[in-house]
């Protein structure tokens, strides 16, 4: 029996291990860490690779949502349609400005926020729709962006999990009035620590979420507003910038994966493999099924050495912290609340072997016989 890990991030460094190697030593040797032509460069790379104007480099992909709030002037009482299906970074950085998350239900196929929900949920103190690309699969954003401009009302992507997935043949990051990206070593691009960037077409929004990331300081020692101080290494940005151009083909080593776990594993128990919508790319962050057995599902594959994860087994608006927050209101969100502890992930990163798979594949067809 061969234990099969959640995710292996070692093969990632491997395959650029040389170039990777050589980054780290010209760094040391120059004492370059922080801004500078590394930071440029990869800012460049990842506004051509989404296909957008700007892209501003930071701390980390929560940093990223809490400075695209501050540059709309997201403020105490506005009321931000999100969903409860997301990391919880997503709600934080709504309240943390004083502003209310409004969280509505997902679709049960996609796990991605109802648009018809969203309608419903508008009032008069609507500033913004969050939508969150969960897994790596787009958010219906035709909908979502037809129901902003009819309301007037701002469009944030949550891309954390969604570098290089497409709606409609349109990049995550690229259809909305910005975009939140997260470097977190476990997400499709990430670094080795913490990183995230904004990406907007917008240049007055840049401009802002710029200032406001460095001490809102638009020359040295003039302060024009409050700021924070968010930035991206460069050591970072420049292993962000060759792992960028390896991005395309880990996605489809994830997607052949993903293909052949659907293939292997509808059917078995009373598993659900996950749902693409047609006009999608699905660049498969997480693997998720839907079982009603997924904890003991997990339990079992843990004895077998096989990784797996809950994402996630309690919606965001059921989480204690809400106690807390005045004035609010727990909704009856139906869908969420069921895929709470039914949605498991199972192995699946570039590089992963048919080998691997199929010792997954046989762990998860052992418990259901
Ligand atoms: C990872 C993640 C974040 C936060 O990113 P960090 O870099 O960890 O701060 C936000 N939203 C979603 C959906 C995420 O998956």
């Amino acid at each position: 029996m061969m234990s099969v890990p959640l995710l292996d991030l070692t093969k990632q460094y491997f395959e650029l291990k040389g170039e990777s190697d050589a980054l780290w030593l010209d760094a040391m040797e120059h004492a370059s860490f922080v801004s500078g032509p590394r930071v440029k460069k990869f800012e460049k790379d990842v506004a051509e690779y989404v296909g957008v104007k700007h892209c501003i480099s930071c701390g980390n992909g929560t940093d990223a949502l809490f400075l695209i709030m501050e540059a709309l002037g997201i403020k105490k009482d506005d009321e931000i349609i999100t969903t409860p299906w997301t990391f919880f970074a997503t709600i934080e950085c709504i309240t943390h400005l004083g502003a209310k998350p409004i969280m509505v239900d997902i679709e049960p196929g996609t796990f991605n926020i109802d648009p018809q929900a969203i309608e419903k949920a508008i009032t008069p103190r609507t500033k913004a729709i969050v939508p969150v690309h969960i897994y790596g699969q787009m958010a219906n954003m035709d909908e979502i962006n037809n129901i902003a401009e009819r309301h007037n009302l701002f469009v944030v992507e949550d891309a954390c999990q969604a570098m290089g997935a497409e709606y409609k043949g349109s990049m995550a990051g690229s259809l909305s009035d910005a975009a939140a990206f997260s470097f977190f070593p476990t997400k499709n691009l990430g670094c080795a620590g913490d990183g995230g960037c904004i990406t907007t077409d917008n240049d007055a929004i840049a401009e802002r979420v710029r200032l406001i990331a460095g001490h809102g300081m638009p020359r040295k020692y003039v302060h024009t507003e409050f700021g924070v101080n968010s930035r991206l290494d460069a050591l970072q940005a420049g292993l962000l910038s060759l792992r960028l151009t390896k991005l395309d083909e880990w996605n489809e080593q994830r997607k052949a994966a993903a293909d052949y776990y659907d293939e292997q594993l509808s059917g078995v128990g009373d598993l659900v493999t996950p749902v693409v919508v047609k006009d999608r790319k699905h660049i498969y962050h997480l693997y998720i099924l839907i079982t009603e057995n997924a904890p003991e599902l997990q339990k079992h594959l843990g004895e077998q050495g096989i990784g797996s994860a809950l994402y996630y087994p309690i919606a965001i608006h059921e989480q204690d912290c809400f106690n807390r927050l005045e004035g609010f209101v727990k909704p009856s969100l139906p869908v969420a609340e069921y895929c709470a502890n039914k949605t498991i992930a199972l192995p699946c990163f570039p590089g992963i072997t048919i080998p691997q798979q199929d010792e997954v594949i046989t762990a998860v067809k052992a418990f259901f016989v």
